[in-house]
């Protein structure tokens, strides 16, 4: 069993891991950039060491200095986090080469599933099926106009090393193929080094449908449900909910039962979330998380599995303590993501919280490292807090969403609190009628008037 684990990230992510290490008994060793050196994490940690200056290249992505932290430490075991190096093939294969746990997949699993054409050959072959597209990389602008027009317009052009929803481009008419096809190269190569881009259908009215799996080292998977991500804005998640107000039983078993048989065909190890597009009763895969992703508190509230400290336990060699037939939905939970950032401009606001007070009461979680005085740092991802929130029904948990979010207080800063207050009482909110365009093409630009 881990006896002591180095938790290689910063801010709620690492404050959840923290915590999961003292509900087991583990020591914990907190790494941290020097803008973090008060931050709750490094805190409430056994231990903490400074690996380097504010910029996440010089500390959270410099894989030296956190495995020189972990020997020094002593610690058995690395916890990547969300982000930064949780889905790095060369970091976990590093870790394991120093003979010490890496808390995630295979090096192998990593690879597979990091290069979204890989990962989409991968799919087909474990029989799940994506979204049709070009079947590899453009590399010939005319093939590529052939493959679009016998698709239709729109597509999408993706970067195959994509993530957080950055680089994608839209393309409505053949005429602006050539052009963005160069712009999606462009941004491919300065956020993920590697130009490399390739097409999909632009799918008109999808729900994001996500499948959390969890597998052990001893052949045993199981699925926990699905997560509704529809609620997006640039791509990027804003709002979750479990279970999705659009998916029945049966197609949940359905999709569970292909995710579960094909993770057991990998030999896939430790957490994971494979993403599916859903219109028209149909599912179509578009990527697979071989990490723990911010939105698994609201899996943990309707199936009561503590899911890091699963992630945990399998990564020291433990069978999974439950069976699919365990796995029970009870009510409904949402996730509100709480960014340090204007609620109508979304321009980010870091800065120092001058007042903090946090909901509470019956079916209230808050992750958040946030306290009175603390200074947010311009280096990160603007995320400072979810709130998540349990209902026994949709309706009730809509309602206590509402009721939380007008607890919650901070000042000194911008924060997404009133864009979600809207969202809690919105119609279409209410009756779960959304799709991954919603809040773009029909909430923001009505919330602005
Ligand atoms: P990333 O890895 O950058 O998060 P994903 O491939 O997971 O990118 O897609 C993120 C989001 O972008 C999806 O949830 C969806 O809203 C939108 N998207 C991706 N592919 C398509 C598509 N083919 N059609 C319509 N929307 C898409």
């Amino acid at each position: 069993m881990i006896k002591k684990l180095l938790i290689a990230n910063r801010g709620e992510v690492a404050l959840r891991i923290l915590r999961a290490c003292k509900d087991m008994n583990i020591k914990s060793v907190v790494v941290h950039s020097s803008a973090d050196s008060s931050s709750m994490p490094v805190r409430l940690a056994d231990e903490s060491v400074c690996i380097g200056p504010g910029p996440s290249k010089d500390s959270y992505l410099n894989i030296t200095s956190i495995i020189a932290a972990a020997e020094i430490t002593g610690a058995d075991a690395i916890h990547p986090g969300v982000g930064f190096l949780a889905e790095s093939e060369k970091f976990s294969r590093m870790v394991e080469e120093h003979n010490i746990i890496f808390v995630g997949p295979k090096p192998e699993h990593i690879a597979l599933m990091g290069d979204k054409i890989t990962a989409k050959k991968t799919a087909v072959k474990l029989g799940i099926p994506v979204v049709p597209g070009s079947d590899g990389i453009i590399d010939n602008i005319e093939k590529a106009k052939e493959i679009a027009a016998e698709m239709g317009y729109p597509i999408i052009i993706k970067a195959t090393a994509g993530g957080g929803g950055k680089g994608m481009q839209v393309v409505e008419e053949p005429k602006d193929l050539d052009e963005a096809v160069k712009i999606a190269q462009k941004e491919a190569q300065a956020n993920f080094d590697n130009p490399d881009v390739f097409m999909e259908k632009y799918l008109q009215n999808p729900r994001h449908i996500e499948i959390q799996v969890i597998s052990d080292m001893h052949g045993n998977s199981v699925h926990l449900a699905e997560r509704d991500c529809s609620i997006q804005r640039r791509h990027q998640k804003i709002w979750e909910e479990a279970p999705s107000p659009a998916i029945t039983e049966n197609k949940r078993a359905m999709l569970g039962g292909i995710v579960v048989n094909a993770m057991k065909h990998l030999g896939y190890r430790g957490v994971g979330t494979i993403e599916f597009l859903y219109e028209d009763g149909k599912f179509y895969f578009i990527e697979m998380n071989t990490r723990l992703q911010v939105e698994h508190p609201i899996t943990e509230m309707i199936t009561g599995i503590d899911i890091v400290k699963e992630q945990i336990l399998v990564a020291s060699g433990k069978p999974l303590s439950f069976k699919q037939d365990d796995i029970k939905i009870t009510g409904h939970a949402i996730e509100c993501r709480i960014n340090a950032e204007h609620s109508e401009t979304f321009l980010p606001s870091p800065g120092v919280v001058e007042s903090y007070h946090a909901p509470g009461g019956y079916g209230v979680r808050i992750d958040s490292h946030l306290y009175t005085g603390y200074a947010i740092p311009p280096y990160y991802d603007s995320l400072i807090s979810k709130l998540i929130v349990h209902g026994s029904d949709r309706e009730e948990a809509l309602r206590r969403t509402s009721r939380a979010l007008s607890e919650y207080v901070i000042t000194g800063i911008d924060t997404s609190i009133p864009l979600h207050r809207k969202l809690a009482t919105n119609s279409d909110m209410q009756t779960g009628n959304y799709n991954v365009h919603w809040l773009e093409r029909s909430f923001l630009p009505k919330a602005k008037k």
